[in-house]
């Protein structure tokens, strides 16, 4: 199977990810078989996860990879650098990035898309095989979804 993505498909996904993204840009960029590989860095400074005030005091960084939703038959993967903070009032923690609010390893629009393919009745196994992510994973945010649907169905007049 050939891995060689036009050049005009990769200046798309630059675009696509920029929507998902504008407080980080693309440094680096990997194809290997058939996944995508983009390195992702912070353009802004991060906000303390405590006071919620921006701060340029750094602690440390690391790496988290996630995937993203399929680009061109491609699984994405993204490299996000993440930092610590060491605020001024006192605590020392990791930010928060919008699209990665749950603690997966998955992007949370992948999330809504694998739960949109339950919500349409396929199986926890057929999404686990059409998504190429693990079937614990699938059962999980199938669980997260029928819950949230009980919720919303009490909260209902
Ligand atoms: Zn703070």
């Amino acid at each position: 199977m050939s891995s060689i993505l036009e050049p005009s498909a990769v200046a798309k996904e630059f675009n696509y990810l920029k929507t998902l993204s504008p407080k980080q840009t693309i440094v680096d960029s990997r194809i290997e078989q058939n996944e995508i590989h983009l390195f992702l860095e912070p353009l802004v400074d991060p906000q303390c996860p405590s006071c919620g005030k921006t701060t340029n005091r750094i602690h440390d960084f690391h790496e988290r990879v996630v995937r993203d939703i399929d680009f061109e038959g491609f699984k994405v993967f993204l490299h996000v650098k993440m930092r610590r903070v060491r605020c001024p009032c006192g605590c020392v923690g990791r930010e928060r990035i919008d699209w990665l609010g749950k603690r997966l390893r998955i992007t949370d629009r992948m999330v809504a898309y694998a739960q949109s393919l339950l919500a349409s009745g396929m199986t926890v196994s057929a999404v686990s095989r059409q998504l190429k992510l693990d079937w614990d994973l699938i059962k999980k945010l199938n669980l997260w979804r029928l819950r949230s649907g009980l919720t919303q169905q009490k909260s209902e007049p």
